[in-house]
C-alpha cells in the first residue's frame, strides 16, 4: 500500500442516500433509487456509507437530513417531491438547511405547460412544486411535474438546535462543504434527471470543487465465473481480496455465479485501465477456465452470444423449474421449451433415465413436434395462445442442435428433514443427428427451493457453455 493511497483513503468523498416514502418504510414496494444511486456514485469514485429509509413525516425526514448532512459529503434523496401533503421532502429540507422556501418562476410554468399538454387544468397544489430552498439550482424533470434541486452548503451554517452535531455516534462528523440533491421518487424520472446538468454532473463538479487536483478517476469492471466455489475462487487468488489491496476487488456471489469486482483509481483512465488489465490477466491465468463473462453479462447472454453466430438451437426440457430455463434463454437461442409436470419423473427417464435408452428415443425429444406446447411459458409466465402460434408458425419443423433438461424437483428431495435431494441436469449434444451425445450430471442441493430454481438453471447453462 503507497502513502499516495493511505492519504486518499483519508479523504474520500462519502455518501449517504436517503430513500423517502411510506410505501417503502411500510414494505409495499421495493426501493430500487437507492441501489441505482449507490451503483452510480460509484463509477465516479464516491463510495455510499448509508442507505437511510424515512417515512413521509416531518420529523423523521428532518431528522434524517440533519444526520445526513452531518456524516455524509453528497446526500442524496428521492421522493416527496409530490404535490400532496404528505410530499415534504422540499420542506425538510429547508428546515434543516436553515432557509426559506423560494418560488421559481420558470418551474411553474413547466408545470402548468405540461398540464396544458396533457389537456388538463392544473390544480392549484401543483403551485408547491415551484418552491426551492433558497440557493438551491433546479434540476430540470422533462417526463414529470416535480423537479429537483441541488444544494451546496457549509455545515458550519447549518442550523444547531435540535440537532446537536455531537449527538453523531459513528464518528463521522465531516467538515466543510456537503452537496445535498433531490429527485423525484419515480424510477425512470430520476434515471433521466441523473444524466442531466444537474445530477451526475452536479456531483461531479462537487467533487471538482472539494478535491481540485486530488480528484482522481475511477474505473471498475466486473468478472463472472460459474462452477467454482466462492472460497475456492479467494483461495486461487490469494492477497487479491484483501481490503487495503490497491486496486479493490470484492468478490460476491449469486445463484453460485462468483463475480470478481476491480476497482481501480489513478489520476487517468490510462492508468486505471492498466491496473484492471493486470488484476484480469491474473484473474484469468488462475480461473479462466469457469470464467464467461464480464461487466452485464448473464450465462443467457455468453450462450447467446455463443451459439447464434453458429445459428445452434437450444431445445429445453423442464420439469422442476417451470420453464424457468426456457424464460431465462434469449428467443433466438431457444428453439423449443416444454415443462413437465413437477412430479412427473417418468417422461424424463423415458429420455435420460438409464444407459438403455436408445437414440431413437432421445430423437423423440430433438424433433418434438408438440413444441410451445400450451405448456410453454415466458419469462415464467404462460405464453398467451396468439404468441405460441407464432412461435409455432415461425419453427415448425425446427430441429434441434443440443438439447437442456433440468429433471423432477422438488420431488426429488430426497429427505425432508435435511432438505438435501438431488437434481438430475442432462445434456444432448444432436450436432451427430445419428450419434447424440447424452451427458447426464446429478447434484446434490440442499436450502431453499426458490434458490435452488435458478441454480440449476445456471448450471444446465453453465454445462451447454463448457461443451459446445
Ligand atoms: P410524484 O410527483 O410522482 O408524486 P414524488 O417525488 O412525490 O413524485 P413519490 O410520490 O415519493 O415521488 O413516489 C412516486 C412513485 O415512485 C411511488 O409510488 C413509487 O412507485 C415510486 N418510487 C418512489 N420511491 C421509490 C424508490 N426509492 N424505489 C422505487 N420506486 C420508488
Amino acid at each position: 500500500m503507497t502513502d499516495q493511497h493511505t492519504e486518499q483513503r483519508v479523504r474520500r468523498v462519502v455518501a449517504e442516500i436517503i430513500s423517502v416514502g411510506d410505501e417503502i418504510v411500510s414494505g409495499y414496494i421495493l426501493d430500487t433509487n437507492a441501489p441505482f444511486l449507490s451503483r452510480s456514485l460509484a463509477d465516479i469514485g464516491v463510495r455510499t456509507l448509508y442507505h437511510t429509509t424515512v417515512c413521509d413525516d416531518m420529523t423523521a425526514m428532518t431528522e434524517a437530513f440533519a444526520v445526513a448532512f452531518r456524516r455524509a459529503d453528497v446526500v442524496i434523496c428521492t421522493g416527496g417531491l409530490g404535490p400532496t401533503q404528505d410530499d415534504l421532502t422540499r420542506q425538510a429540507a429547508a428546515q434543516v438547511l436553515g432557509v426559506e422556501l423560494e418560488f421559481d418562476q420558470p418551474s411553474f410554468d413547466h408545470t402548468v405547460d405540461l398540464f396544458k399538454r396533457r389537456g388538463r387544468a392544473m390544480p392549484e397544489s401543483n403551485r408547491i412544486q415551484a418552491f426551492f430552498p433558497k440557493g438551491s439550482r433546479i434540476i430540470y424533470n422533462p417526463n414529470g411535474t416535480a423537479p429537483g434541486f441541488v444544494v451546496e452548503q457549509n455545515r458550519n451554517l447549518l442550523p444547531d438546535a435540535p440537532y446537536s452535531p455531537g449527538n453523531l455516534k459513528s464518528g463521522a462528523e465531516l467538515e466543510g462543504e456537503f452537496v445535498f440533491l433531490a429527485f423525484p421518487g419515480v424510477p425512470a424520472e430520476l434515471y433521466e434527471m441523473w444524466k442531466g446538468a444537474e445530477g451526475r454532473a452536479a456531483v461531479e463538479r462537487y467533487l471538482d470543487h472539494v478535491l481540485g487536483e486530488n480528484r482522481t478517476v475511477y474505473r471498475s469492471k466486473r468478472i463472472h465465473s460459474f462452477g467454482l466455489g466462492e472460497s475456492v475462487v479467494e483461495a486461487k487468488l490469494p492477497g487479491l481480496i484483501d481490503r487495503d489491496h490497491f486496486p479493490t476487488v470484492g468478490i460476491t456471489a449469486k445463484e453460485s455465479v462468483i463475480t470478481l469486482r476491480i476497482f481501480a483509481e489513478g489520476q487517468t483512465v490510462e492508468e486505471c485501465d492498466r491496473q484492471i488489465d493486470e488484476i484480469s490477466r491474473e484473474v484469468f491465468s488462475e480461473i479462466g477456465d469457469y470464467v464467461f463473462g464480464e461487466d452485464d453479462e448473464t450465462l443467457a447472454q455468453a450462450l447467446g452470444n455463443n451459439l447464434r453466430p453458429q445459428c445452434r438451437k437450444v431445445g429445453v426440457l423442464e420439469w422442476g423449474t417451470r420453464g424457468k430455463l426456457a424464460g431465462l434463454l434469449d428467443a433466438d437461442v431457444l428453439a423449443f421449451g416444454r415443462v413437465f409436470g413437477g412430479a412427473d419423473a417418468e417422461e424424463f427417464k423415458r429420455f435420460f433415465g438409464d444407459s438403455s435408452t436408445t437414440p431413437d428415443e432421445l430423437k423423440k425429444g430433438r424433433d418434438a413436434k408438440e413444441t410451445f406446447s400450451s405448456s410453454f411459458y415466458v419469462d415464467g409466465v404462460p405464453a398467451s395462445p396468439e404468441l405460441r402460434r407464432l412461435y409455432d408458425a415461425e419453427r415448425r419443423g425446427q430441429t434441434v442442435d443440443y438439447l437442456l433438461a433440468i429433471g423432477p424437483y422438488p420431488c426429488a428431495l430426497a429427505d425432508a428433514n435435511t432438505k438435501r435431494g438431488f437434481v438430475d441436469v442432462a445434456f444432448v449434444d444432436f450436432r451427430d443427428p445419428d450419434n447424440p451425445v447424452v451427458r447426464r450430471d446429478t447434484f446434490a442441493f440442499g436450502g431453499q427451493p426458490a434458490m435452488i430454481d435458478a441454480l440449476f438453471c445456471n448450471r444446465a447453462m453453465d454445462i451447454l457453455l463448457k461443451n459446445q
